[in-house]
This record gives structure tokens, sequence and C-alpha cells, in this order.
């Protein structure tokens, strides 16, 4: 079996303009040391003014950490106006960019297919998306979300190869445990992502399914990350209210401590 790195990646969200942006990266830099690089990557995805800054100091002090962007235009360049381009995004050296966030889906109305548009988009351009998907509470109360979740994950794979579909992150994320402090069961993390990772052995294959980082996002906290990422097809967390405070964010990737 594949040995998967674990990821923990912070969703800034619409938080911090460019010199906050520098501060935080700057302390979590100070924080973390080469234990925690080796053994999780790290990542921010600060909001698009940000980018530079913040490539700017990761380059200049040769930091560990990896960034990336919250969000990337299906299109590749033109009359779009206040979209960003995967061109745009790699030129600053974006190595992940989230894809079908869950505020982006309700508050943006994005569907299935333009977040199929945007995963191409995104590997067109030498980047990595992180494909969120997960259900609302009308959903999970149904006990539907294995199945509402697979199909969010069949609809953005749709023509993806295999060579690209082996290097996707998918977070799971319960739309109700976000930003709730309602934070799903371990198991409940355990399911869908198990389900996840099956369906992706299904459309490809084992191989493909086991290289596959497979995450948790929703209300994940230093004091319940380690529960979470005990689970077997739990690779990482995808953090945001946390992630706004280099030191609670530091417990996170030290869930293993
Ligand atoms: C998110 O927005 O991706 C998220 C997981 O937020 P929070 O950790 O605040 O629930």
């Amino acid at each position: 079996m594949a040995q998967r790195l674990p990821l923990i990646a912070g969703n800034w969200k619409m938080n911090n303009n460019h010199l906050e942006a520098i501060a935080l990266v700057q302390k979590l830099a100070f924080a973390l040391d080469a234990k925690d690089h080796d053994r999780t990557e790290v990542v921010v995805l600060p909001p698009f003014t940000d980018i530079r800054s913040v490539q700017t100091l990761v380059d200049g002090d040769k930091l560990k950490i990896k960034y990336g962007a919250q969000d990337i235009s299906a299109h590749d360049k033109g009359a779009y106006t206040g979209e960003i381009s995967g061109a745009m995004l790699a030129k600053l050296d974006c190595e992940y960019v989230l894809v079908g966030h869950s505020e982006r889906r309700e508050y943006h109305a994005e569907d299935d297919a333009l977040v199929n548009a945007k995963v191409k988009a995104a590997f067109k351009n030498g980047i990595v998306p992180i494909l969120c998907v997960g259900e609302g509470l009308e959903v999970r109360k149904a006990g539907r979300q294995v199945e509402h979740v697979l199909a969010q994950l069949d609809g953005a794979l749709k023509e993806i190869p295999a060579e690209q579909a082996e290097r996707i992150v998918v977070a799971y994320e319960p739309v109700w445990a976000i930003g709730t402090g309602e934070v799903a069961t371990p198991a409940d993390a355990q399911e869908v992502c198990s389900a996840v990772r099956a369906r992706l052995a299904e459309l490809y294959s084992s191989e493909v399914a086991d290289k596959v980082r497979v995450l948790y996002g929703g209300s994940v906290k230093g004091d319940n990350a380690p529960g979470i990422m005990a689970e077997k097809d739990v690779d990482g967390a995808l953090v945001g209210g946390a992630c706004l405070k280099a030191d609670e964010f530091v417990k996170v990737i030290r869930y293993s401590e």
C-alpha cells in the first residue's frame, strides 16, 4: 500500500490582507521545525491578494510551507471580469487550489459541471486541485451522505485521466460541520473517506485509490484532530477557523504528538 504523506491545509477564506498574511506565515514558519515538515505537508490557502506576498516570503526564506489559492477560473483567459486563471496561479508557483468548496457551491452557484471544468483547469496548469465534497444537514439526516458525496466525486472527475486523478486531493467536508464548531465523529469521517477511496478504485484502480490523499474538514482544531486523523482513510485535514491562529494551526499539524 502506498505511503501517503499527511497533508494539513489552512483555508484562510476572506481573512488577512497581504501584510497580515506575511505576519501569519512568518509566525507559522517560526513555530514549525524540520520534524513537522518531514512527517506532514503544510499548505496555506490565502486570498488571491496575498499570494504574491506569501510567494516572496516562502522563496526568500526558503520555507517548507506550501501555498495555493482558494479558487480558479474554468477559463484560460479573456473577458471574465474578476476571475483568476490557472496560468496566473501557476506563475505565482501555487501548488494547490481549492475547487468546489461548499461556500463556492452555495454562494456562487457552482455545480458539478463547473467544478469539473475547474479541476481540468488546475491540472492543465500543473496545479493540484483540493476537491471539496460534502453533504448538507438534510442529506445527513436522511442518511444519504455517501451517495451524495460519491455523486459529487463522479461529477468532478468526469474525463479526468488516471495519471491526473492519482495526484488529486479530496477533502470531505460535511457542510453542517463547517464553521459551526460541530465536528463529525472520527467514524463519520472514516465512513465517507473510505467510500471516496473505494469509488476511486472503481473509477480507476486500487493503485490510484491508494495514492490519493483524502482529507477531512469541518471545525478541525488541535484537540479533535488526533481522533479524526487516527482513522485509516483520513490523510489530513482542511482547516478553516483554526488556521488563522498560528498556535492552533500548529497544534493540528502536530496531531500525532
Ligand atoms: C473550511 O472552510 O474548509 C473549513 C473546514 O472551515 P472550519 O474549519 O472553520 O469549519
